[in-house]
């Protein structure tokens, strides 16, 4: 049940806390010597060594009472298991997809969607890259090319809706590749490369009513779909009255598919779906289910994390719950605004992202700013972030240079339904640590590039 009422201002957790998980508080010397250890990568860090974890916000929430009753009804059939149908009846009832392909995470989706759907020489154009959604469609054999508007690029920028896609650019696209070419566009609610950054409901209407026009199809990212009806809901003019259930089925009802990793908004520790509406593309993507994930009833899933996931679908369009979400985000962002610290503006719906460029002005992208300063606040205080920038962008396949995108940032990214607002006010003021000795901030050299998404185990070295 949804209300609509005017509300007290405050974001307070819509819940109470029933289980803790103790912290470990370890010596800046310690953690010298762990982020020396793991190379300067904060993905090779050990956990137990991390004080605040906002590395990801990927399968790191907290699950509800009612999530870990699911889990003990899990039904552990091999086949047509019963959380199965739970699960395909609430993406059927909450984003309205017609066939579900239930796959292990995200990728797994993609996977299958980028093999069933592109060709060798397609292209394949979104709002802005991800980095395992643009692998799977180079690994097809497709190109992806860049047509979010331009103010996304731009971390000072204020726009409301700077996850848009350019229908300029995507006309460029048309005319210039063939739509014959182009097999789907994919399109990202809350464009996490650049900021968390939402879609109108007016660009997802005008986008689908263009690629019908040329029978292309859209295919959503529903990674993060729930937070960018947060914000269609609170920004958009015509949906402030709008349950943010009502809205995403209209945002879906803009598509003709989607992946998704219910890592993210769906408040579970795993799981992900690839869902169409076409008989046709389902029954290629059940062929392939087999080969790679599992079972087209499980896909690589346990039952139980089947039925966790239906039910924190319905927990995450909760209004009171969303609110809460995506307020805490914010409440991070206002305390670094406050302290007038380069951040990502409008502040993201999952994560508060730090542009490095500006933080560290007299460091060049290739001394890797972004991941130098997620060194530095892992050592300040134990909290760790993840580097959004040029290692994460990889090189050109191409070319073999660096793909060197304009963002630069950090990222600080907040875990659903885990950490509280004096945490959120320890990494403000770890942020603000860092911030004063910023100027004596050094390079880094990265000593060893694995070929494929390179952030998750490059290794670095401190320049000097
Ligand atoms: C995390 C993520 C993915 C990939 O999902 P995994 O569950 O990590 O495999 C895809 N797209 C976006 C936008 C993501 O944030």
């Amino acid at each position: 049940m949804e209300s609509t009422r005017r509300r007290k201002k405050s974001w307070a957790e819509p819940f109470k806390i029933k289980v803790v998980e103790p912290l470990r508080i370890t010596t800046r010397k310690y953690r010298e010597q762990c982020m020396k250890e793991a190379d300067y990568n904060t993905f090779l860090l050990k956990s137990e060594d991390v004080y605040l974890d906002l590395l990801t916000d990927s399968g790191t929430s907290a699950m509800s009472d009612n999530q870990w009753a699911g889990m003990m009804m899990g039904d552990e059939s091999y086949a047509g298991s019963k959380n199965f149908y739970n699960l395909v009846d609430a993406i059927g009832r909450y984003y309205g997809y017609k066939y579900v392909v239930p796959t292990h995470q995200g990728r797994g989706a993609e996977h299958i969607l980028s093999q069933i759907m592109i060709k060798p020489g397609d292209v394949v154009p979104g709002n802005m890259y991800f980095t395992t959604t643009r692998l799977h469609q180079q690994l097809a054999g497709g190109t992806f090319v860049d047509v979010i508007i331009d103010e996304a690029h731009d971390p000072t920028n204020k726009s409301p809706f700077k996850g848009n896609l350019d229908l300029a650019k995507l006309q460029y696209w048309i005319d210039k590749a063939g739509a014959a070419k182009i097999p789907y566009i994919s399109f990202e609610g809350n464009v996490n490369m650049a900021g968390g950054q939402p879609v109108s409901m007016d660009n997802f209407r005008r986008v689908y009513g263009l690629c019908r026009q040329y029978g292309i199809k859209v295919m959503l990212d529903a990674t993060r779909l729930v937070e960018n009806c947060y914000f269609i809901k609170t920004r958009e003019p015509g949906y402030r009255e709008r349950s943010i259930a009502e809205i995403l089925r209209e945002v879906c009802s803009y598509s003709d598919g989607a992946t998704m990793s219910a890592k993210k908004d769906s408040l579970v520790n795993i799981g992900g779906w690839l869902a169409v509406n076409d008989k046709e593309l389902f029954e290629k993507a059940r062929h392939m289910v087999v080969i790679y994930e599992g079972l087209h009833t499980y896909g690589g899933l346990a039952g139980r994390d089947m039925e966790a996931m239906a039910r924190g679908i319905a927990e995450s369009v909760q209004y009171d719950y969303i609110r809460s979400r995506v307020g805490q985000v914010e409440y991070l962002g206002n305390l670094l605004i406050k302290e007038n610290i380069p951040i990502v503006r409008p502040v993201g719906g999952h994560a508060v992202f730090l542009d490095a460029r500006s933080f560290l002005p007299h460091l060049p992208q290739d001394q890797f700013p972004a991941q130098a300063l997620t060194a530095q606040l892992y050592e300040e205080s134990g909290v760790r972030a993840m580097e959004r920038g040029i290692v994460s962008a990889g090189r050109n396949p191409e070319t073999g240079e660096h793909n060197r995108p304009k963002l630069e940032l950090v990222r600080l990214t907040i875990p659903r339904r885990v950490y509280t607002q004096a945490h959120m006010d320890v990494t403000a003021e770890t942020v603000c640590e860092v911030w004063q000795r910023r100027s004596s901030i050094k390079g880094l050299r990265m000593v060893y590039e694995p070929e494929y998404l390179r952030f998750f185990q490059a290794r670095f070295e401190k320049i000097g």
